[in-house]
C-alpha cells in the first residue's frame, strides 16, 4: 500500500465547492485508496501498460459523460465537478486522468456537440459505461505523423461514395451511401483499445472542410496499433489509427461539425480538466516531498529543519495555492458561461509549468531515492512531458495568449 496522501488546501478553497463536488472528492479519494491506485499506476508505469481493469471502477463512480445530460447517460454535472475529478485522478497518475479526459471531453463531447440525435442516443450511453457490460471505450484522432500543432494541414481525406460504387483502386463495393477515409492518425490515446474512434478528416466533397466521423473497431481497412518506446505516460495506451479505404456509412458522419473549430472546441474542454490535473500532480509531489523531508535524517536532523529545504517547500506550496485559486475561479467562469479559450490556455500553461517545477524540486529533495519509482515525483515528471505536449504545447498556448494581447496571430510567418 502506498503512502497516505495528505492534500494541502491553504485557503480552504474546497470549503467553497458545491455539495456535489465535496462528495465527489471524498468518494474518489476513498475509492483510489481502496484500489491502491498509486501502487497500481506505479507498477503499470514500470511495465508500460494501461491498467485497463480500473476502467470499470471509474464507470461505477459515474466519471464518464459527467457534464452531459442524463438522457444520454451523462450526469448533468458542473465543470467544477469535472475539475475536481481531474485533480484527484491526476494526483495519482496523468495516465489515469488522460483516460477520463479523452472519454469525456474528446469522445463523448464531440458526439454530443456535433452528432445527430440518433448518434447521441446510440453511442453516448455506451461510452458512459466503459468496462461494464455493453460499455465501450473511445479515442480521438486528430494528430497525424506530419501535423500536430497545425492540425489544419491534416492529410487524412474523406471521399463521398454511393451505394454500389467501387472503392478507389479496389474491387470492393460500397454497401450503402457513405464515405471512404484514407490517412494515418498518430499519438492517439487509447487508439489500440478503442471500440469507437472519433476521426477528423478533410472532406473532398466540401472544399476540404474538416469533418468528424465515427469509426468502429472492425471497420474495413482500419488498423489500430499500439506505439512502443514511450518514456512518458507509460501507464496510458497510445497508438495509431491507419485508414486504408475505410468505409464509413452515411449515418456515422457527425452532421453538426463546423470545420476544424469543432475539433478545437473539444480540446478546450480537455485543456480545462488538464489545468486542474496539473494542480493535482503538484499537490501529490508536495505531499511526497514533505513527508520525505520530515522523516529523512541528514546531519543529525530531519531534512525539513533546513532553511533551503523549507524554501523549496514554501515555493511549491505557494504555487499550488495560487493555482488552486486560478482553477477554482476558472470553474466558476466555465459554469456561468463566462470563460474564453484564453482563460483555459493560461490555466493549462501555468498549472503545468508549476507542476513540472514541483516534480523536479520534489525529486531533487529525495536525492537518489527520488530517481526510483518507489516515489511519485519522477513518474509525474516524465508524465508531464506528454501532458505539456498534448492539447497544445507550451508554445501554442503562449501564441494563443500573444494573439489575445496583440491581436496578431503569430502561428505562421
Ligand atoms: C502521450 C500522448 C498522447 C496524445 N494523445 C493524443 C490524442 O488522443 N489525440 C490526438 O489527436 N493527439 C494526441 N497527442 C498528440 C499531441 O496533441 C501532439 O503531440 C501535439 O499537438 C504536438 O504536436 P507534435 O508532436 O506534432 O509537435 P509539433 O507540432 O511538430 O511541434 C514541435 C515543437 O515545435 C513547436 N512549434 C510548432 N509550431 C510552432 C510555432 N508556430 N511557433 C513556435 N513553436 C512552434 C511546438 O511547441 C513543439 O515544441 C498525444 C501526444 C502524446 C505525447
Amino acid at each position: 500500500m502506498a503512502r497516505t496522501y495528505k492534500p494541502v488546501d491553504f485557503l480552504n478553497l474546497d470549503e467553497l465547492l458545491s455539495k456535489e463536488s465535496k462528495v465527489l472528492v471524498k468518494e474518489i479519494r476513498r475509492a483510489l485508496h481502496r484500489l491502491d491506485a498509486r501502487t497500481v499506476f506505479s507498477d503499470a508505469f514500470k511495465n508500460n501498460r494501461f491498467p485497463i481493469e480500473i476502467v470499470a471502477e471509474l464507470a461505477k463512480m459515474d466519471l464518464f459523460g459527467m457534464t452531459l445530460p442524463a438522457r444520454y447517460g451523462g450526469m448533468d454535472a458542473s465543470y467544477e465537478n469535472y475539475g475536481v475529478t481531474c485533480r484527484e485522478l491526476e494526483a495519482v497518475d496523468s495516465g489515469l486522468r488522460s483516460f477520463v479526459s479523452v472519454q469525456n471531453s474528446l469522445v463523448m463531447y464531440p458526439i454530443f456537440n456535433c452528432g445527430s440525435e440518433e448518434q447521441k442516443m446510440t453511442y453516448l450511453p455506451k461510452l458512459a459505461k466503459p468496462g461494464l457490460e455493453g460499455g465501450i471505450i473511445g479515442c480521438f484522432g486528430l494528430t497525424e505523423p506530419n501535423h500536430g500543432s497545425d492540425p489544419g494541414s491534416m492529410e487524412t481525406r474523406a471521399k463521398r461514395i454511393k451505394k454500389g460504387e467501387q472503392f478507389p483502386g479496389s474491387k470492393d463495393i460500397a454497401p450503402t451511401d457513405g464515405y471512404i477515409l484514407n490517412g494515418v492518425k498518430r499519438w492517439i490515446t487509447n487508439a489500440s483499445i478503442a471500440d469507437l474512434s472519433v476521426v477528423w478528416a478533410k472532406q473532398e466533397y466540401d472544399n476540404d472542410k474538416v469533418g468528424g466521423f465515427i469509426l468502429l473497431k472492425g471497420d474495413s481497412g482500419l488498423k489500430q496499433v499500439d506505439m512502443e518506446n514511450k518514456l512518458s505516460l507509460c501507464a496510458s495506451s497510445t497508438g495509431e489509427l491507419y485508414m486504408d479505404n475505410t468505409f464509413v456509412p452515411e449515418e456515422r458522419r457527425m452532421p453538426e461539425t463546423q470545420g476544424l473549430k469543432s475539433a478545437l472546441q473539444c480540446l478546450n474542454k480537455a485543456r480545462y480538466g488538464i489545468a486542474w490535473g496539473g494542480v493535482g500532480v503538484a499537490m501529490d509531489c508536495f505531499d511526497e516531498a514533505k513527508q520525505y523531508a520530515e522523516s529523512r535524517i541528514q546531519f543529525g536532523r530531519p531534512l525539513s529543519h533546513n532553511q533551503l529545504i523549507q524554501d523549496s517547500l514554501v515555493e511549491m506550496f505557494t504555487n499550488i495555492t495560487r493555482n488552486q485559486s486560478y482553477v477554482y475561479h476558472l470553474s466558476q467562469m466555465m459554469d456561468s458561461g463566462q470563460s474564453k479559450h484564453v482563460h483555459i490556455s493560461m490555466g493549462k500553461l501555468v498549472c503545468l509549468d508549476d507542476a513540472l517545477n514541483a516534480a523536479i524540486t520534489a525529486r531533487d529533495m529525495m536525492g537518489a531515492n527520488g530517481i526510483t519509482l518507489d516515489y511519485s515525483p519522477i513518474r509525474h515528471m516524465a508524465n508531464l512531458q506528454s501532458v505539456i505536449t498534448y492539447e497544445g504545447t507550451r508554445n501554442m498556448h503562449k501564441l494563443i495568449l500573444g494573439e489575445y494581447l496583440t491581436g496578431q496571430p503569430a502561428f505562421r510567418g
